[in-house]
């Protein structure tokens, strides 16, 4: 058996670097996934998202936000057509109430707009830090990580943090990298999350990464059997990239919805 020596910081931010460098090669149509033309539109969709698909919400929102466009118009909305809008995204009843208290605090404690600090949005209706980080990376382009369950479990098999607190992970990974980068790199983790490193079936022999995690096995390694587990409209070109036939990627991954 060989014992093998402990990583240093210094290897482990270069590494760090490294995988960061790969996922910006890997995912070039990383971004927010939550369809939105404002910052008021975006604290609605990642309400709407708690428990959901991004795609689904993204099927509401447009007739939503037609019919919702102020802070004001959420406040004073009426609860039972407001929660028929949004019954797909599950939780409706509690999401309406979100949506018109935020409306309301909106209105009566910032004029009506999203507050662009940190300190602010956390204490609205429906925003914890998480979402408020979406809103200030996205809307207010505030450099800002998200911790979502994708990017919780990621840094956990890249071993870059042994932290299992969301905001304890996003103060130690923040520390690998430069501001400027967080909010470009979540979007790239989460992505990887979604269409690669899955939850239950990594696909490890169809990874970019491979080189650079020490969970590499976690899913299958024969190539034939991972590049059956990529998803979403670019699973061709992510076979590709690590040399796998593309033609090997079958259709229904490719149209996959991503979770
Ligand atoms: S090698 Fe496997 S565990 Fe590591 S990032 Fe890739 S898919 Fe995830």
């Amino acid at each position: 058996m060989t014992t093998r020596t402990p990583e240093t910081d210094l290897g482990r931010t270069r590494r760090a670097r490294r995988i960061g460098r790969a996922l910006t090669e890997t995912h070039p149509d990383a971004h927010c996934e939550l369809d939105h033309s404002n910052a008021l539109e975006l604290a609605v969709a990642t309400i709407l998202s708690a428990q959901c698909t991004d795609k689904k919400v993204n099927e509401v929102t447009p007739k939503l936000f037609a019919r919702y466009r102020t802070a004001a118009d959420y406040a004073g909305a009426d609860r039972a057509e407001l929660e028929e809008l949004i019954r797909p995204t599950g939780f409706y009843r509690n999401k309406t109430s979100s949506l018109i208290n935020l409306g309301r605090e909106l209105c009566e404690r910032y004029g009506g707009e999203v507050p662009g600090k940190l300190a602010d949005l956390v204490t609205l209706p429906g925003i914890g830090r998480k979402t408020a980080n979406v809103i200030l990376g996205n809307a207010f382009g505030v450099p800002g990580i998200t911790v979502d369950t994708h990017f919780q479990r990621l840094v956990q098999r890249w071993r870059l943090t042994d932290e299992t607190d969301p905001v304890k992970i996003e103060h130690a990974i923040g520390a690998l990298y430069p501001k400027r980068d967080w909010t470009m790199l979540s979007h790239r983790i989460i992505f990887h999350g979604r269409r690669v490193c899955h939850a239950r079936k990594p696909a490890c022999g169809a990874c970019t990464l491979v080189k650079l995690c020490p969970s590499y096995g976690t899913g299958p390694t024969d190539p034939v059997a991972a590049v059956k587990l990529l998803k979403g409209p670019r699973a061709r070109d992510l076979a590709a990239a690590v040399g796998i036939d593309p033609d090997l990627v079958p259709q229904q991954a490719a149209a996959a919805d991503v979770p």
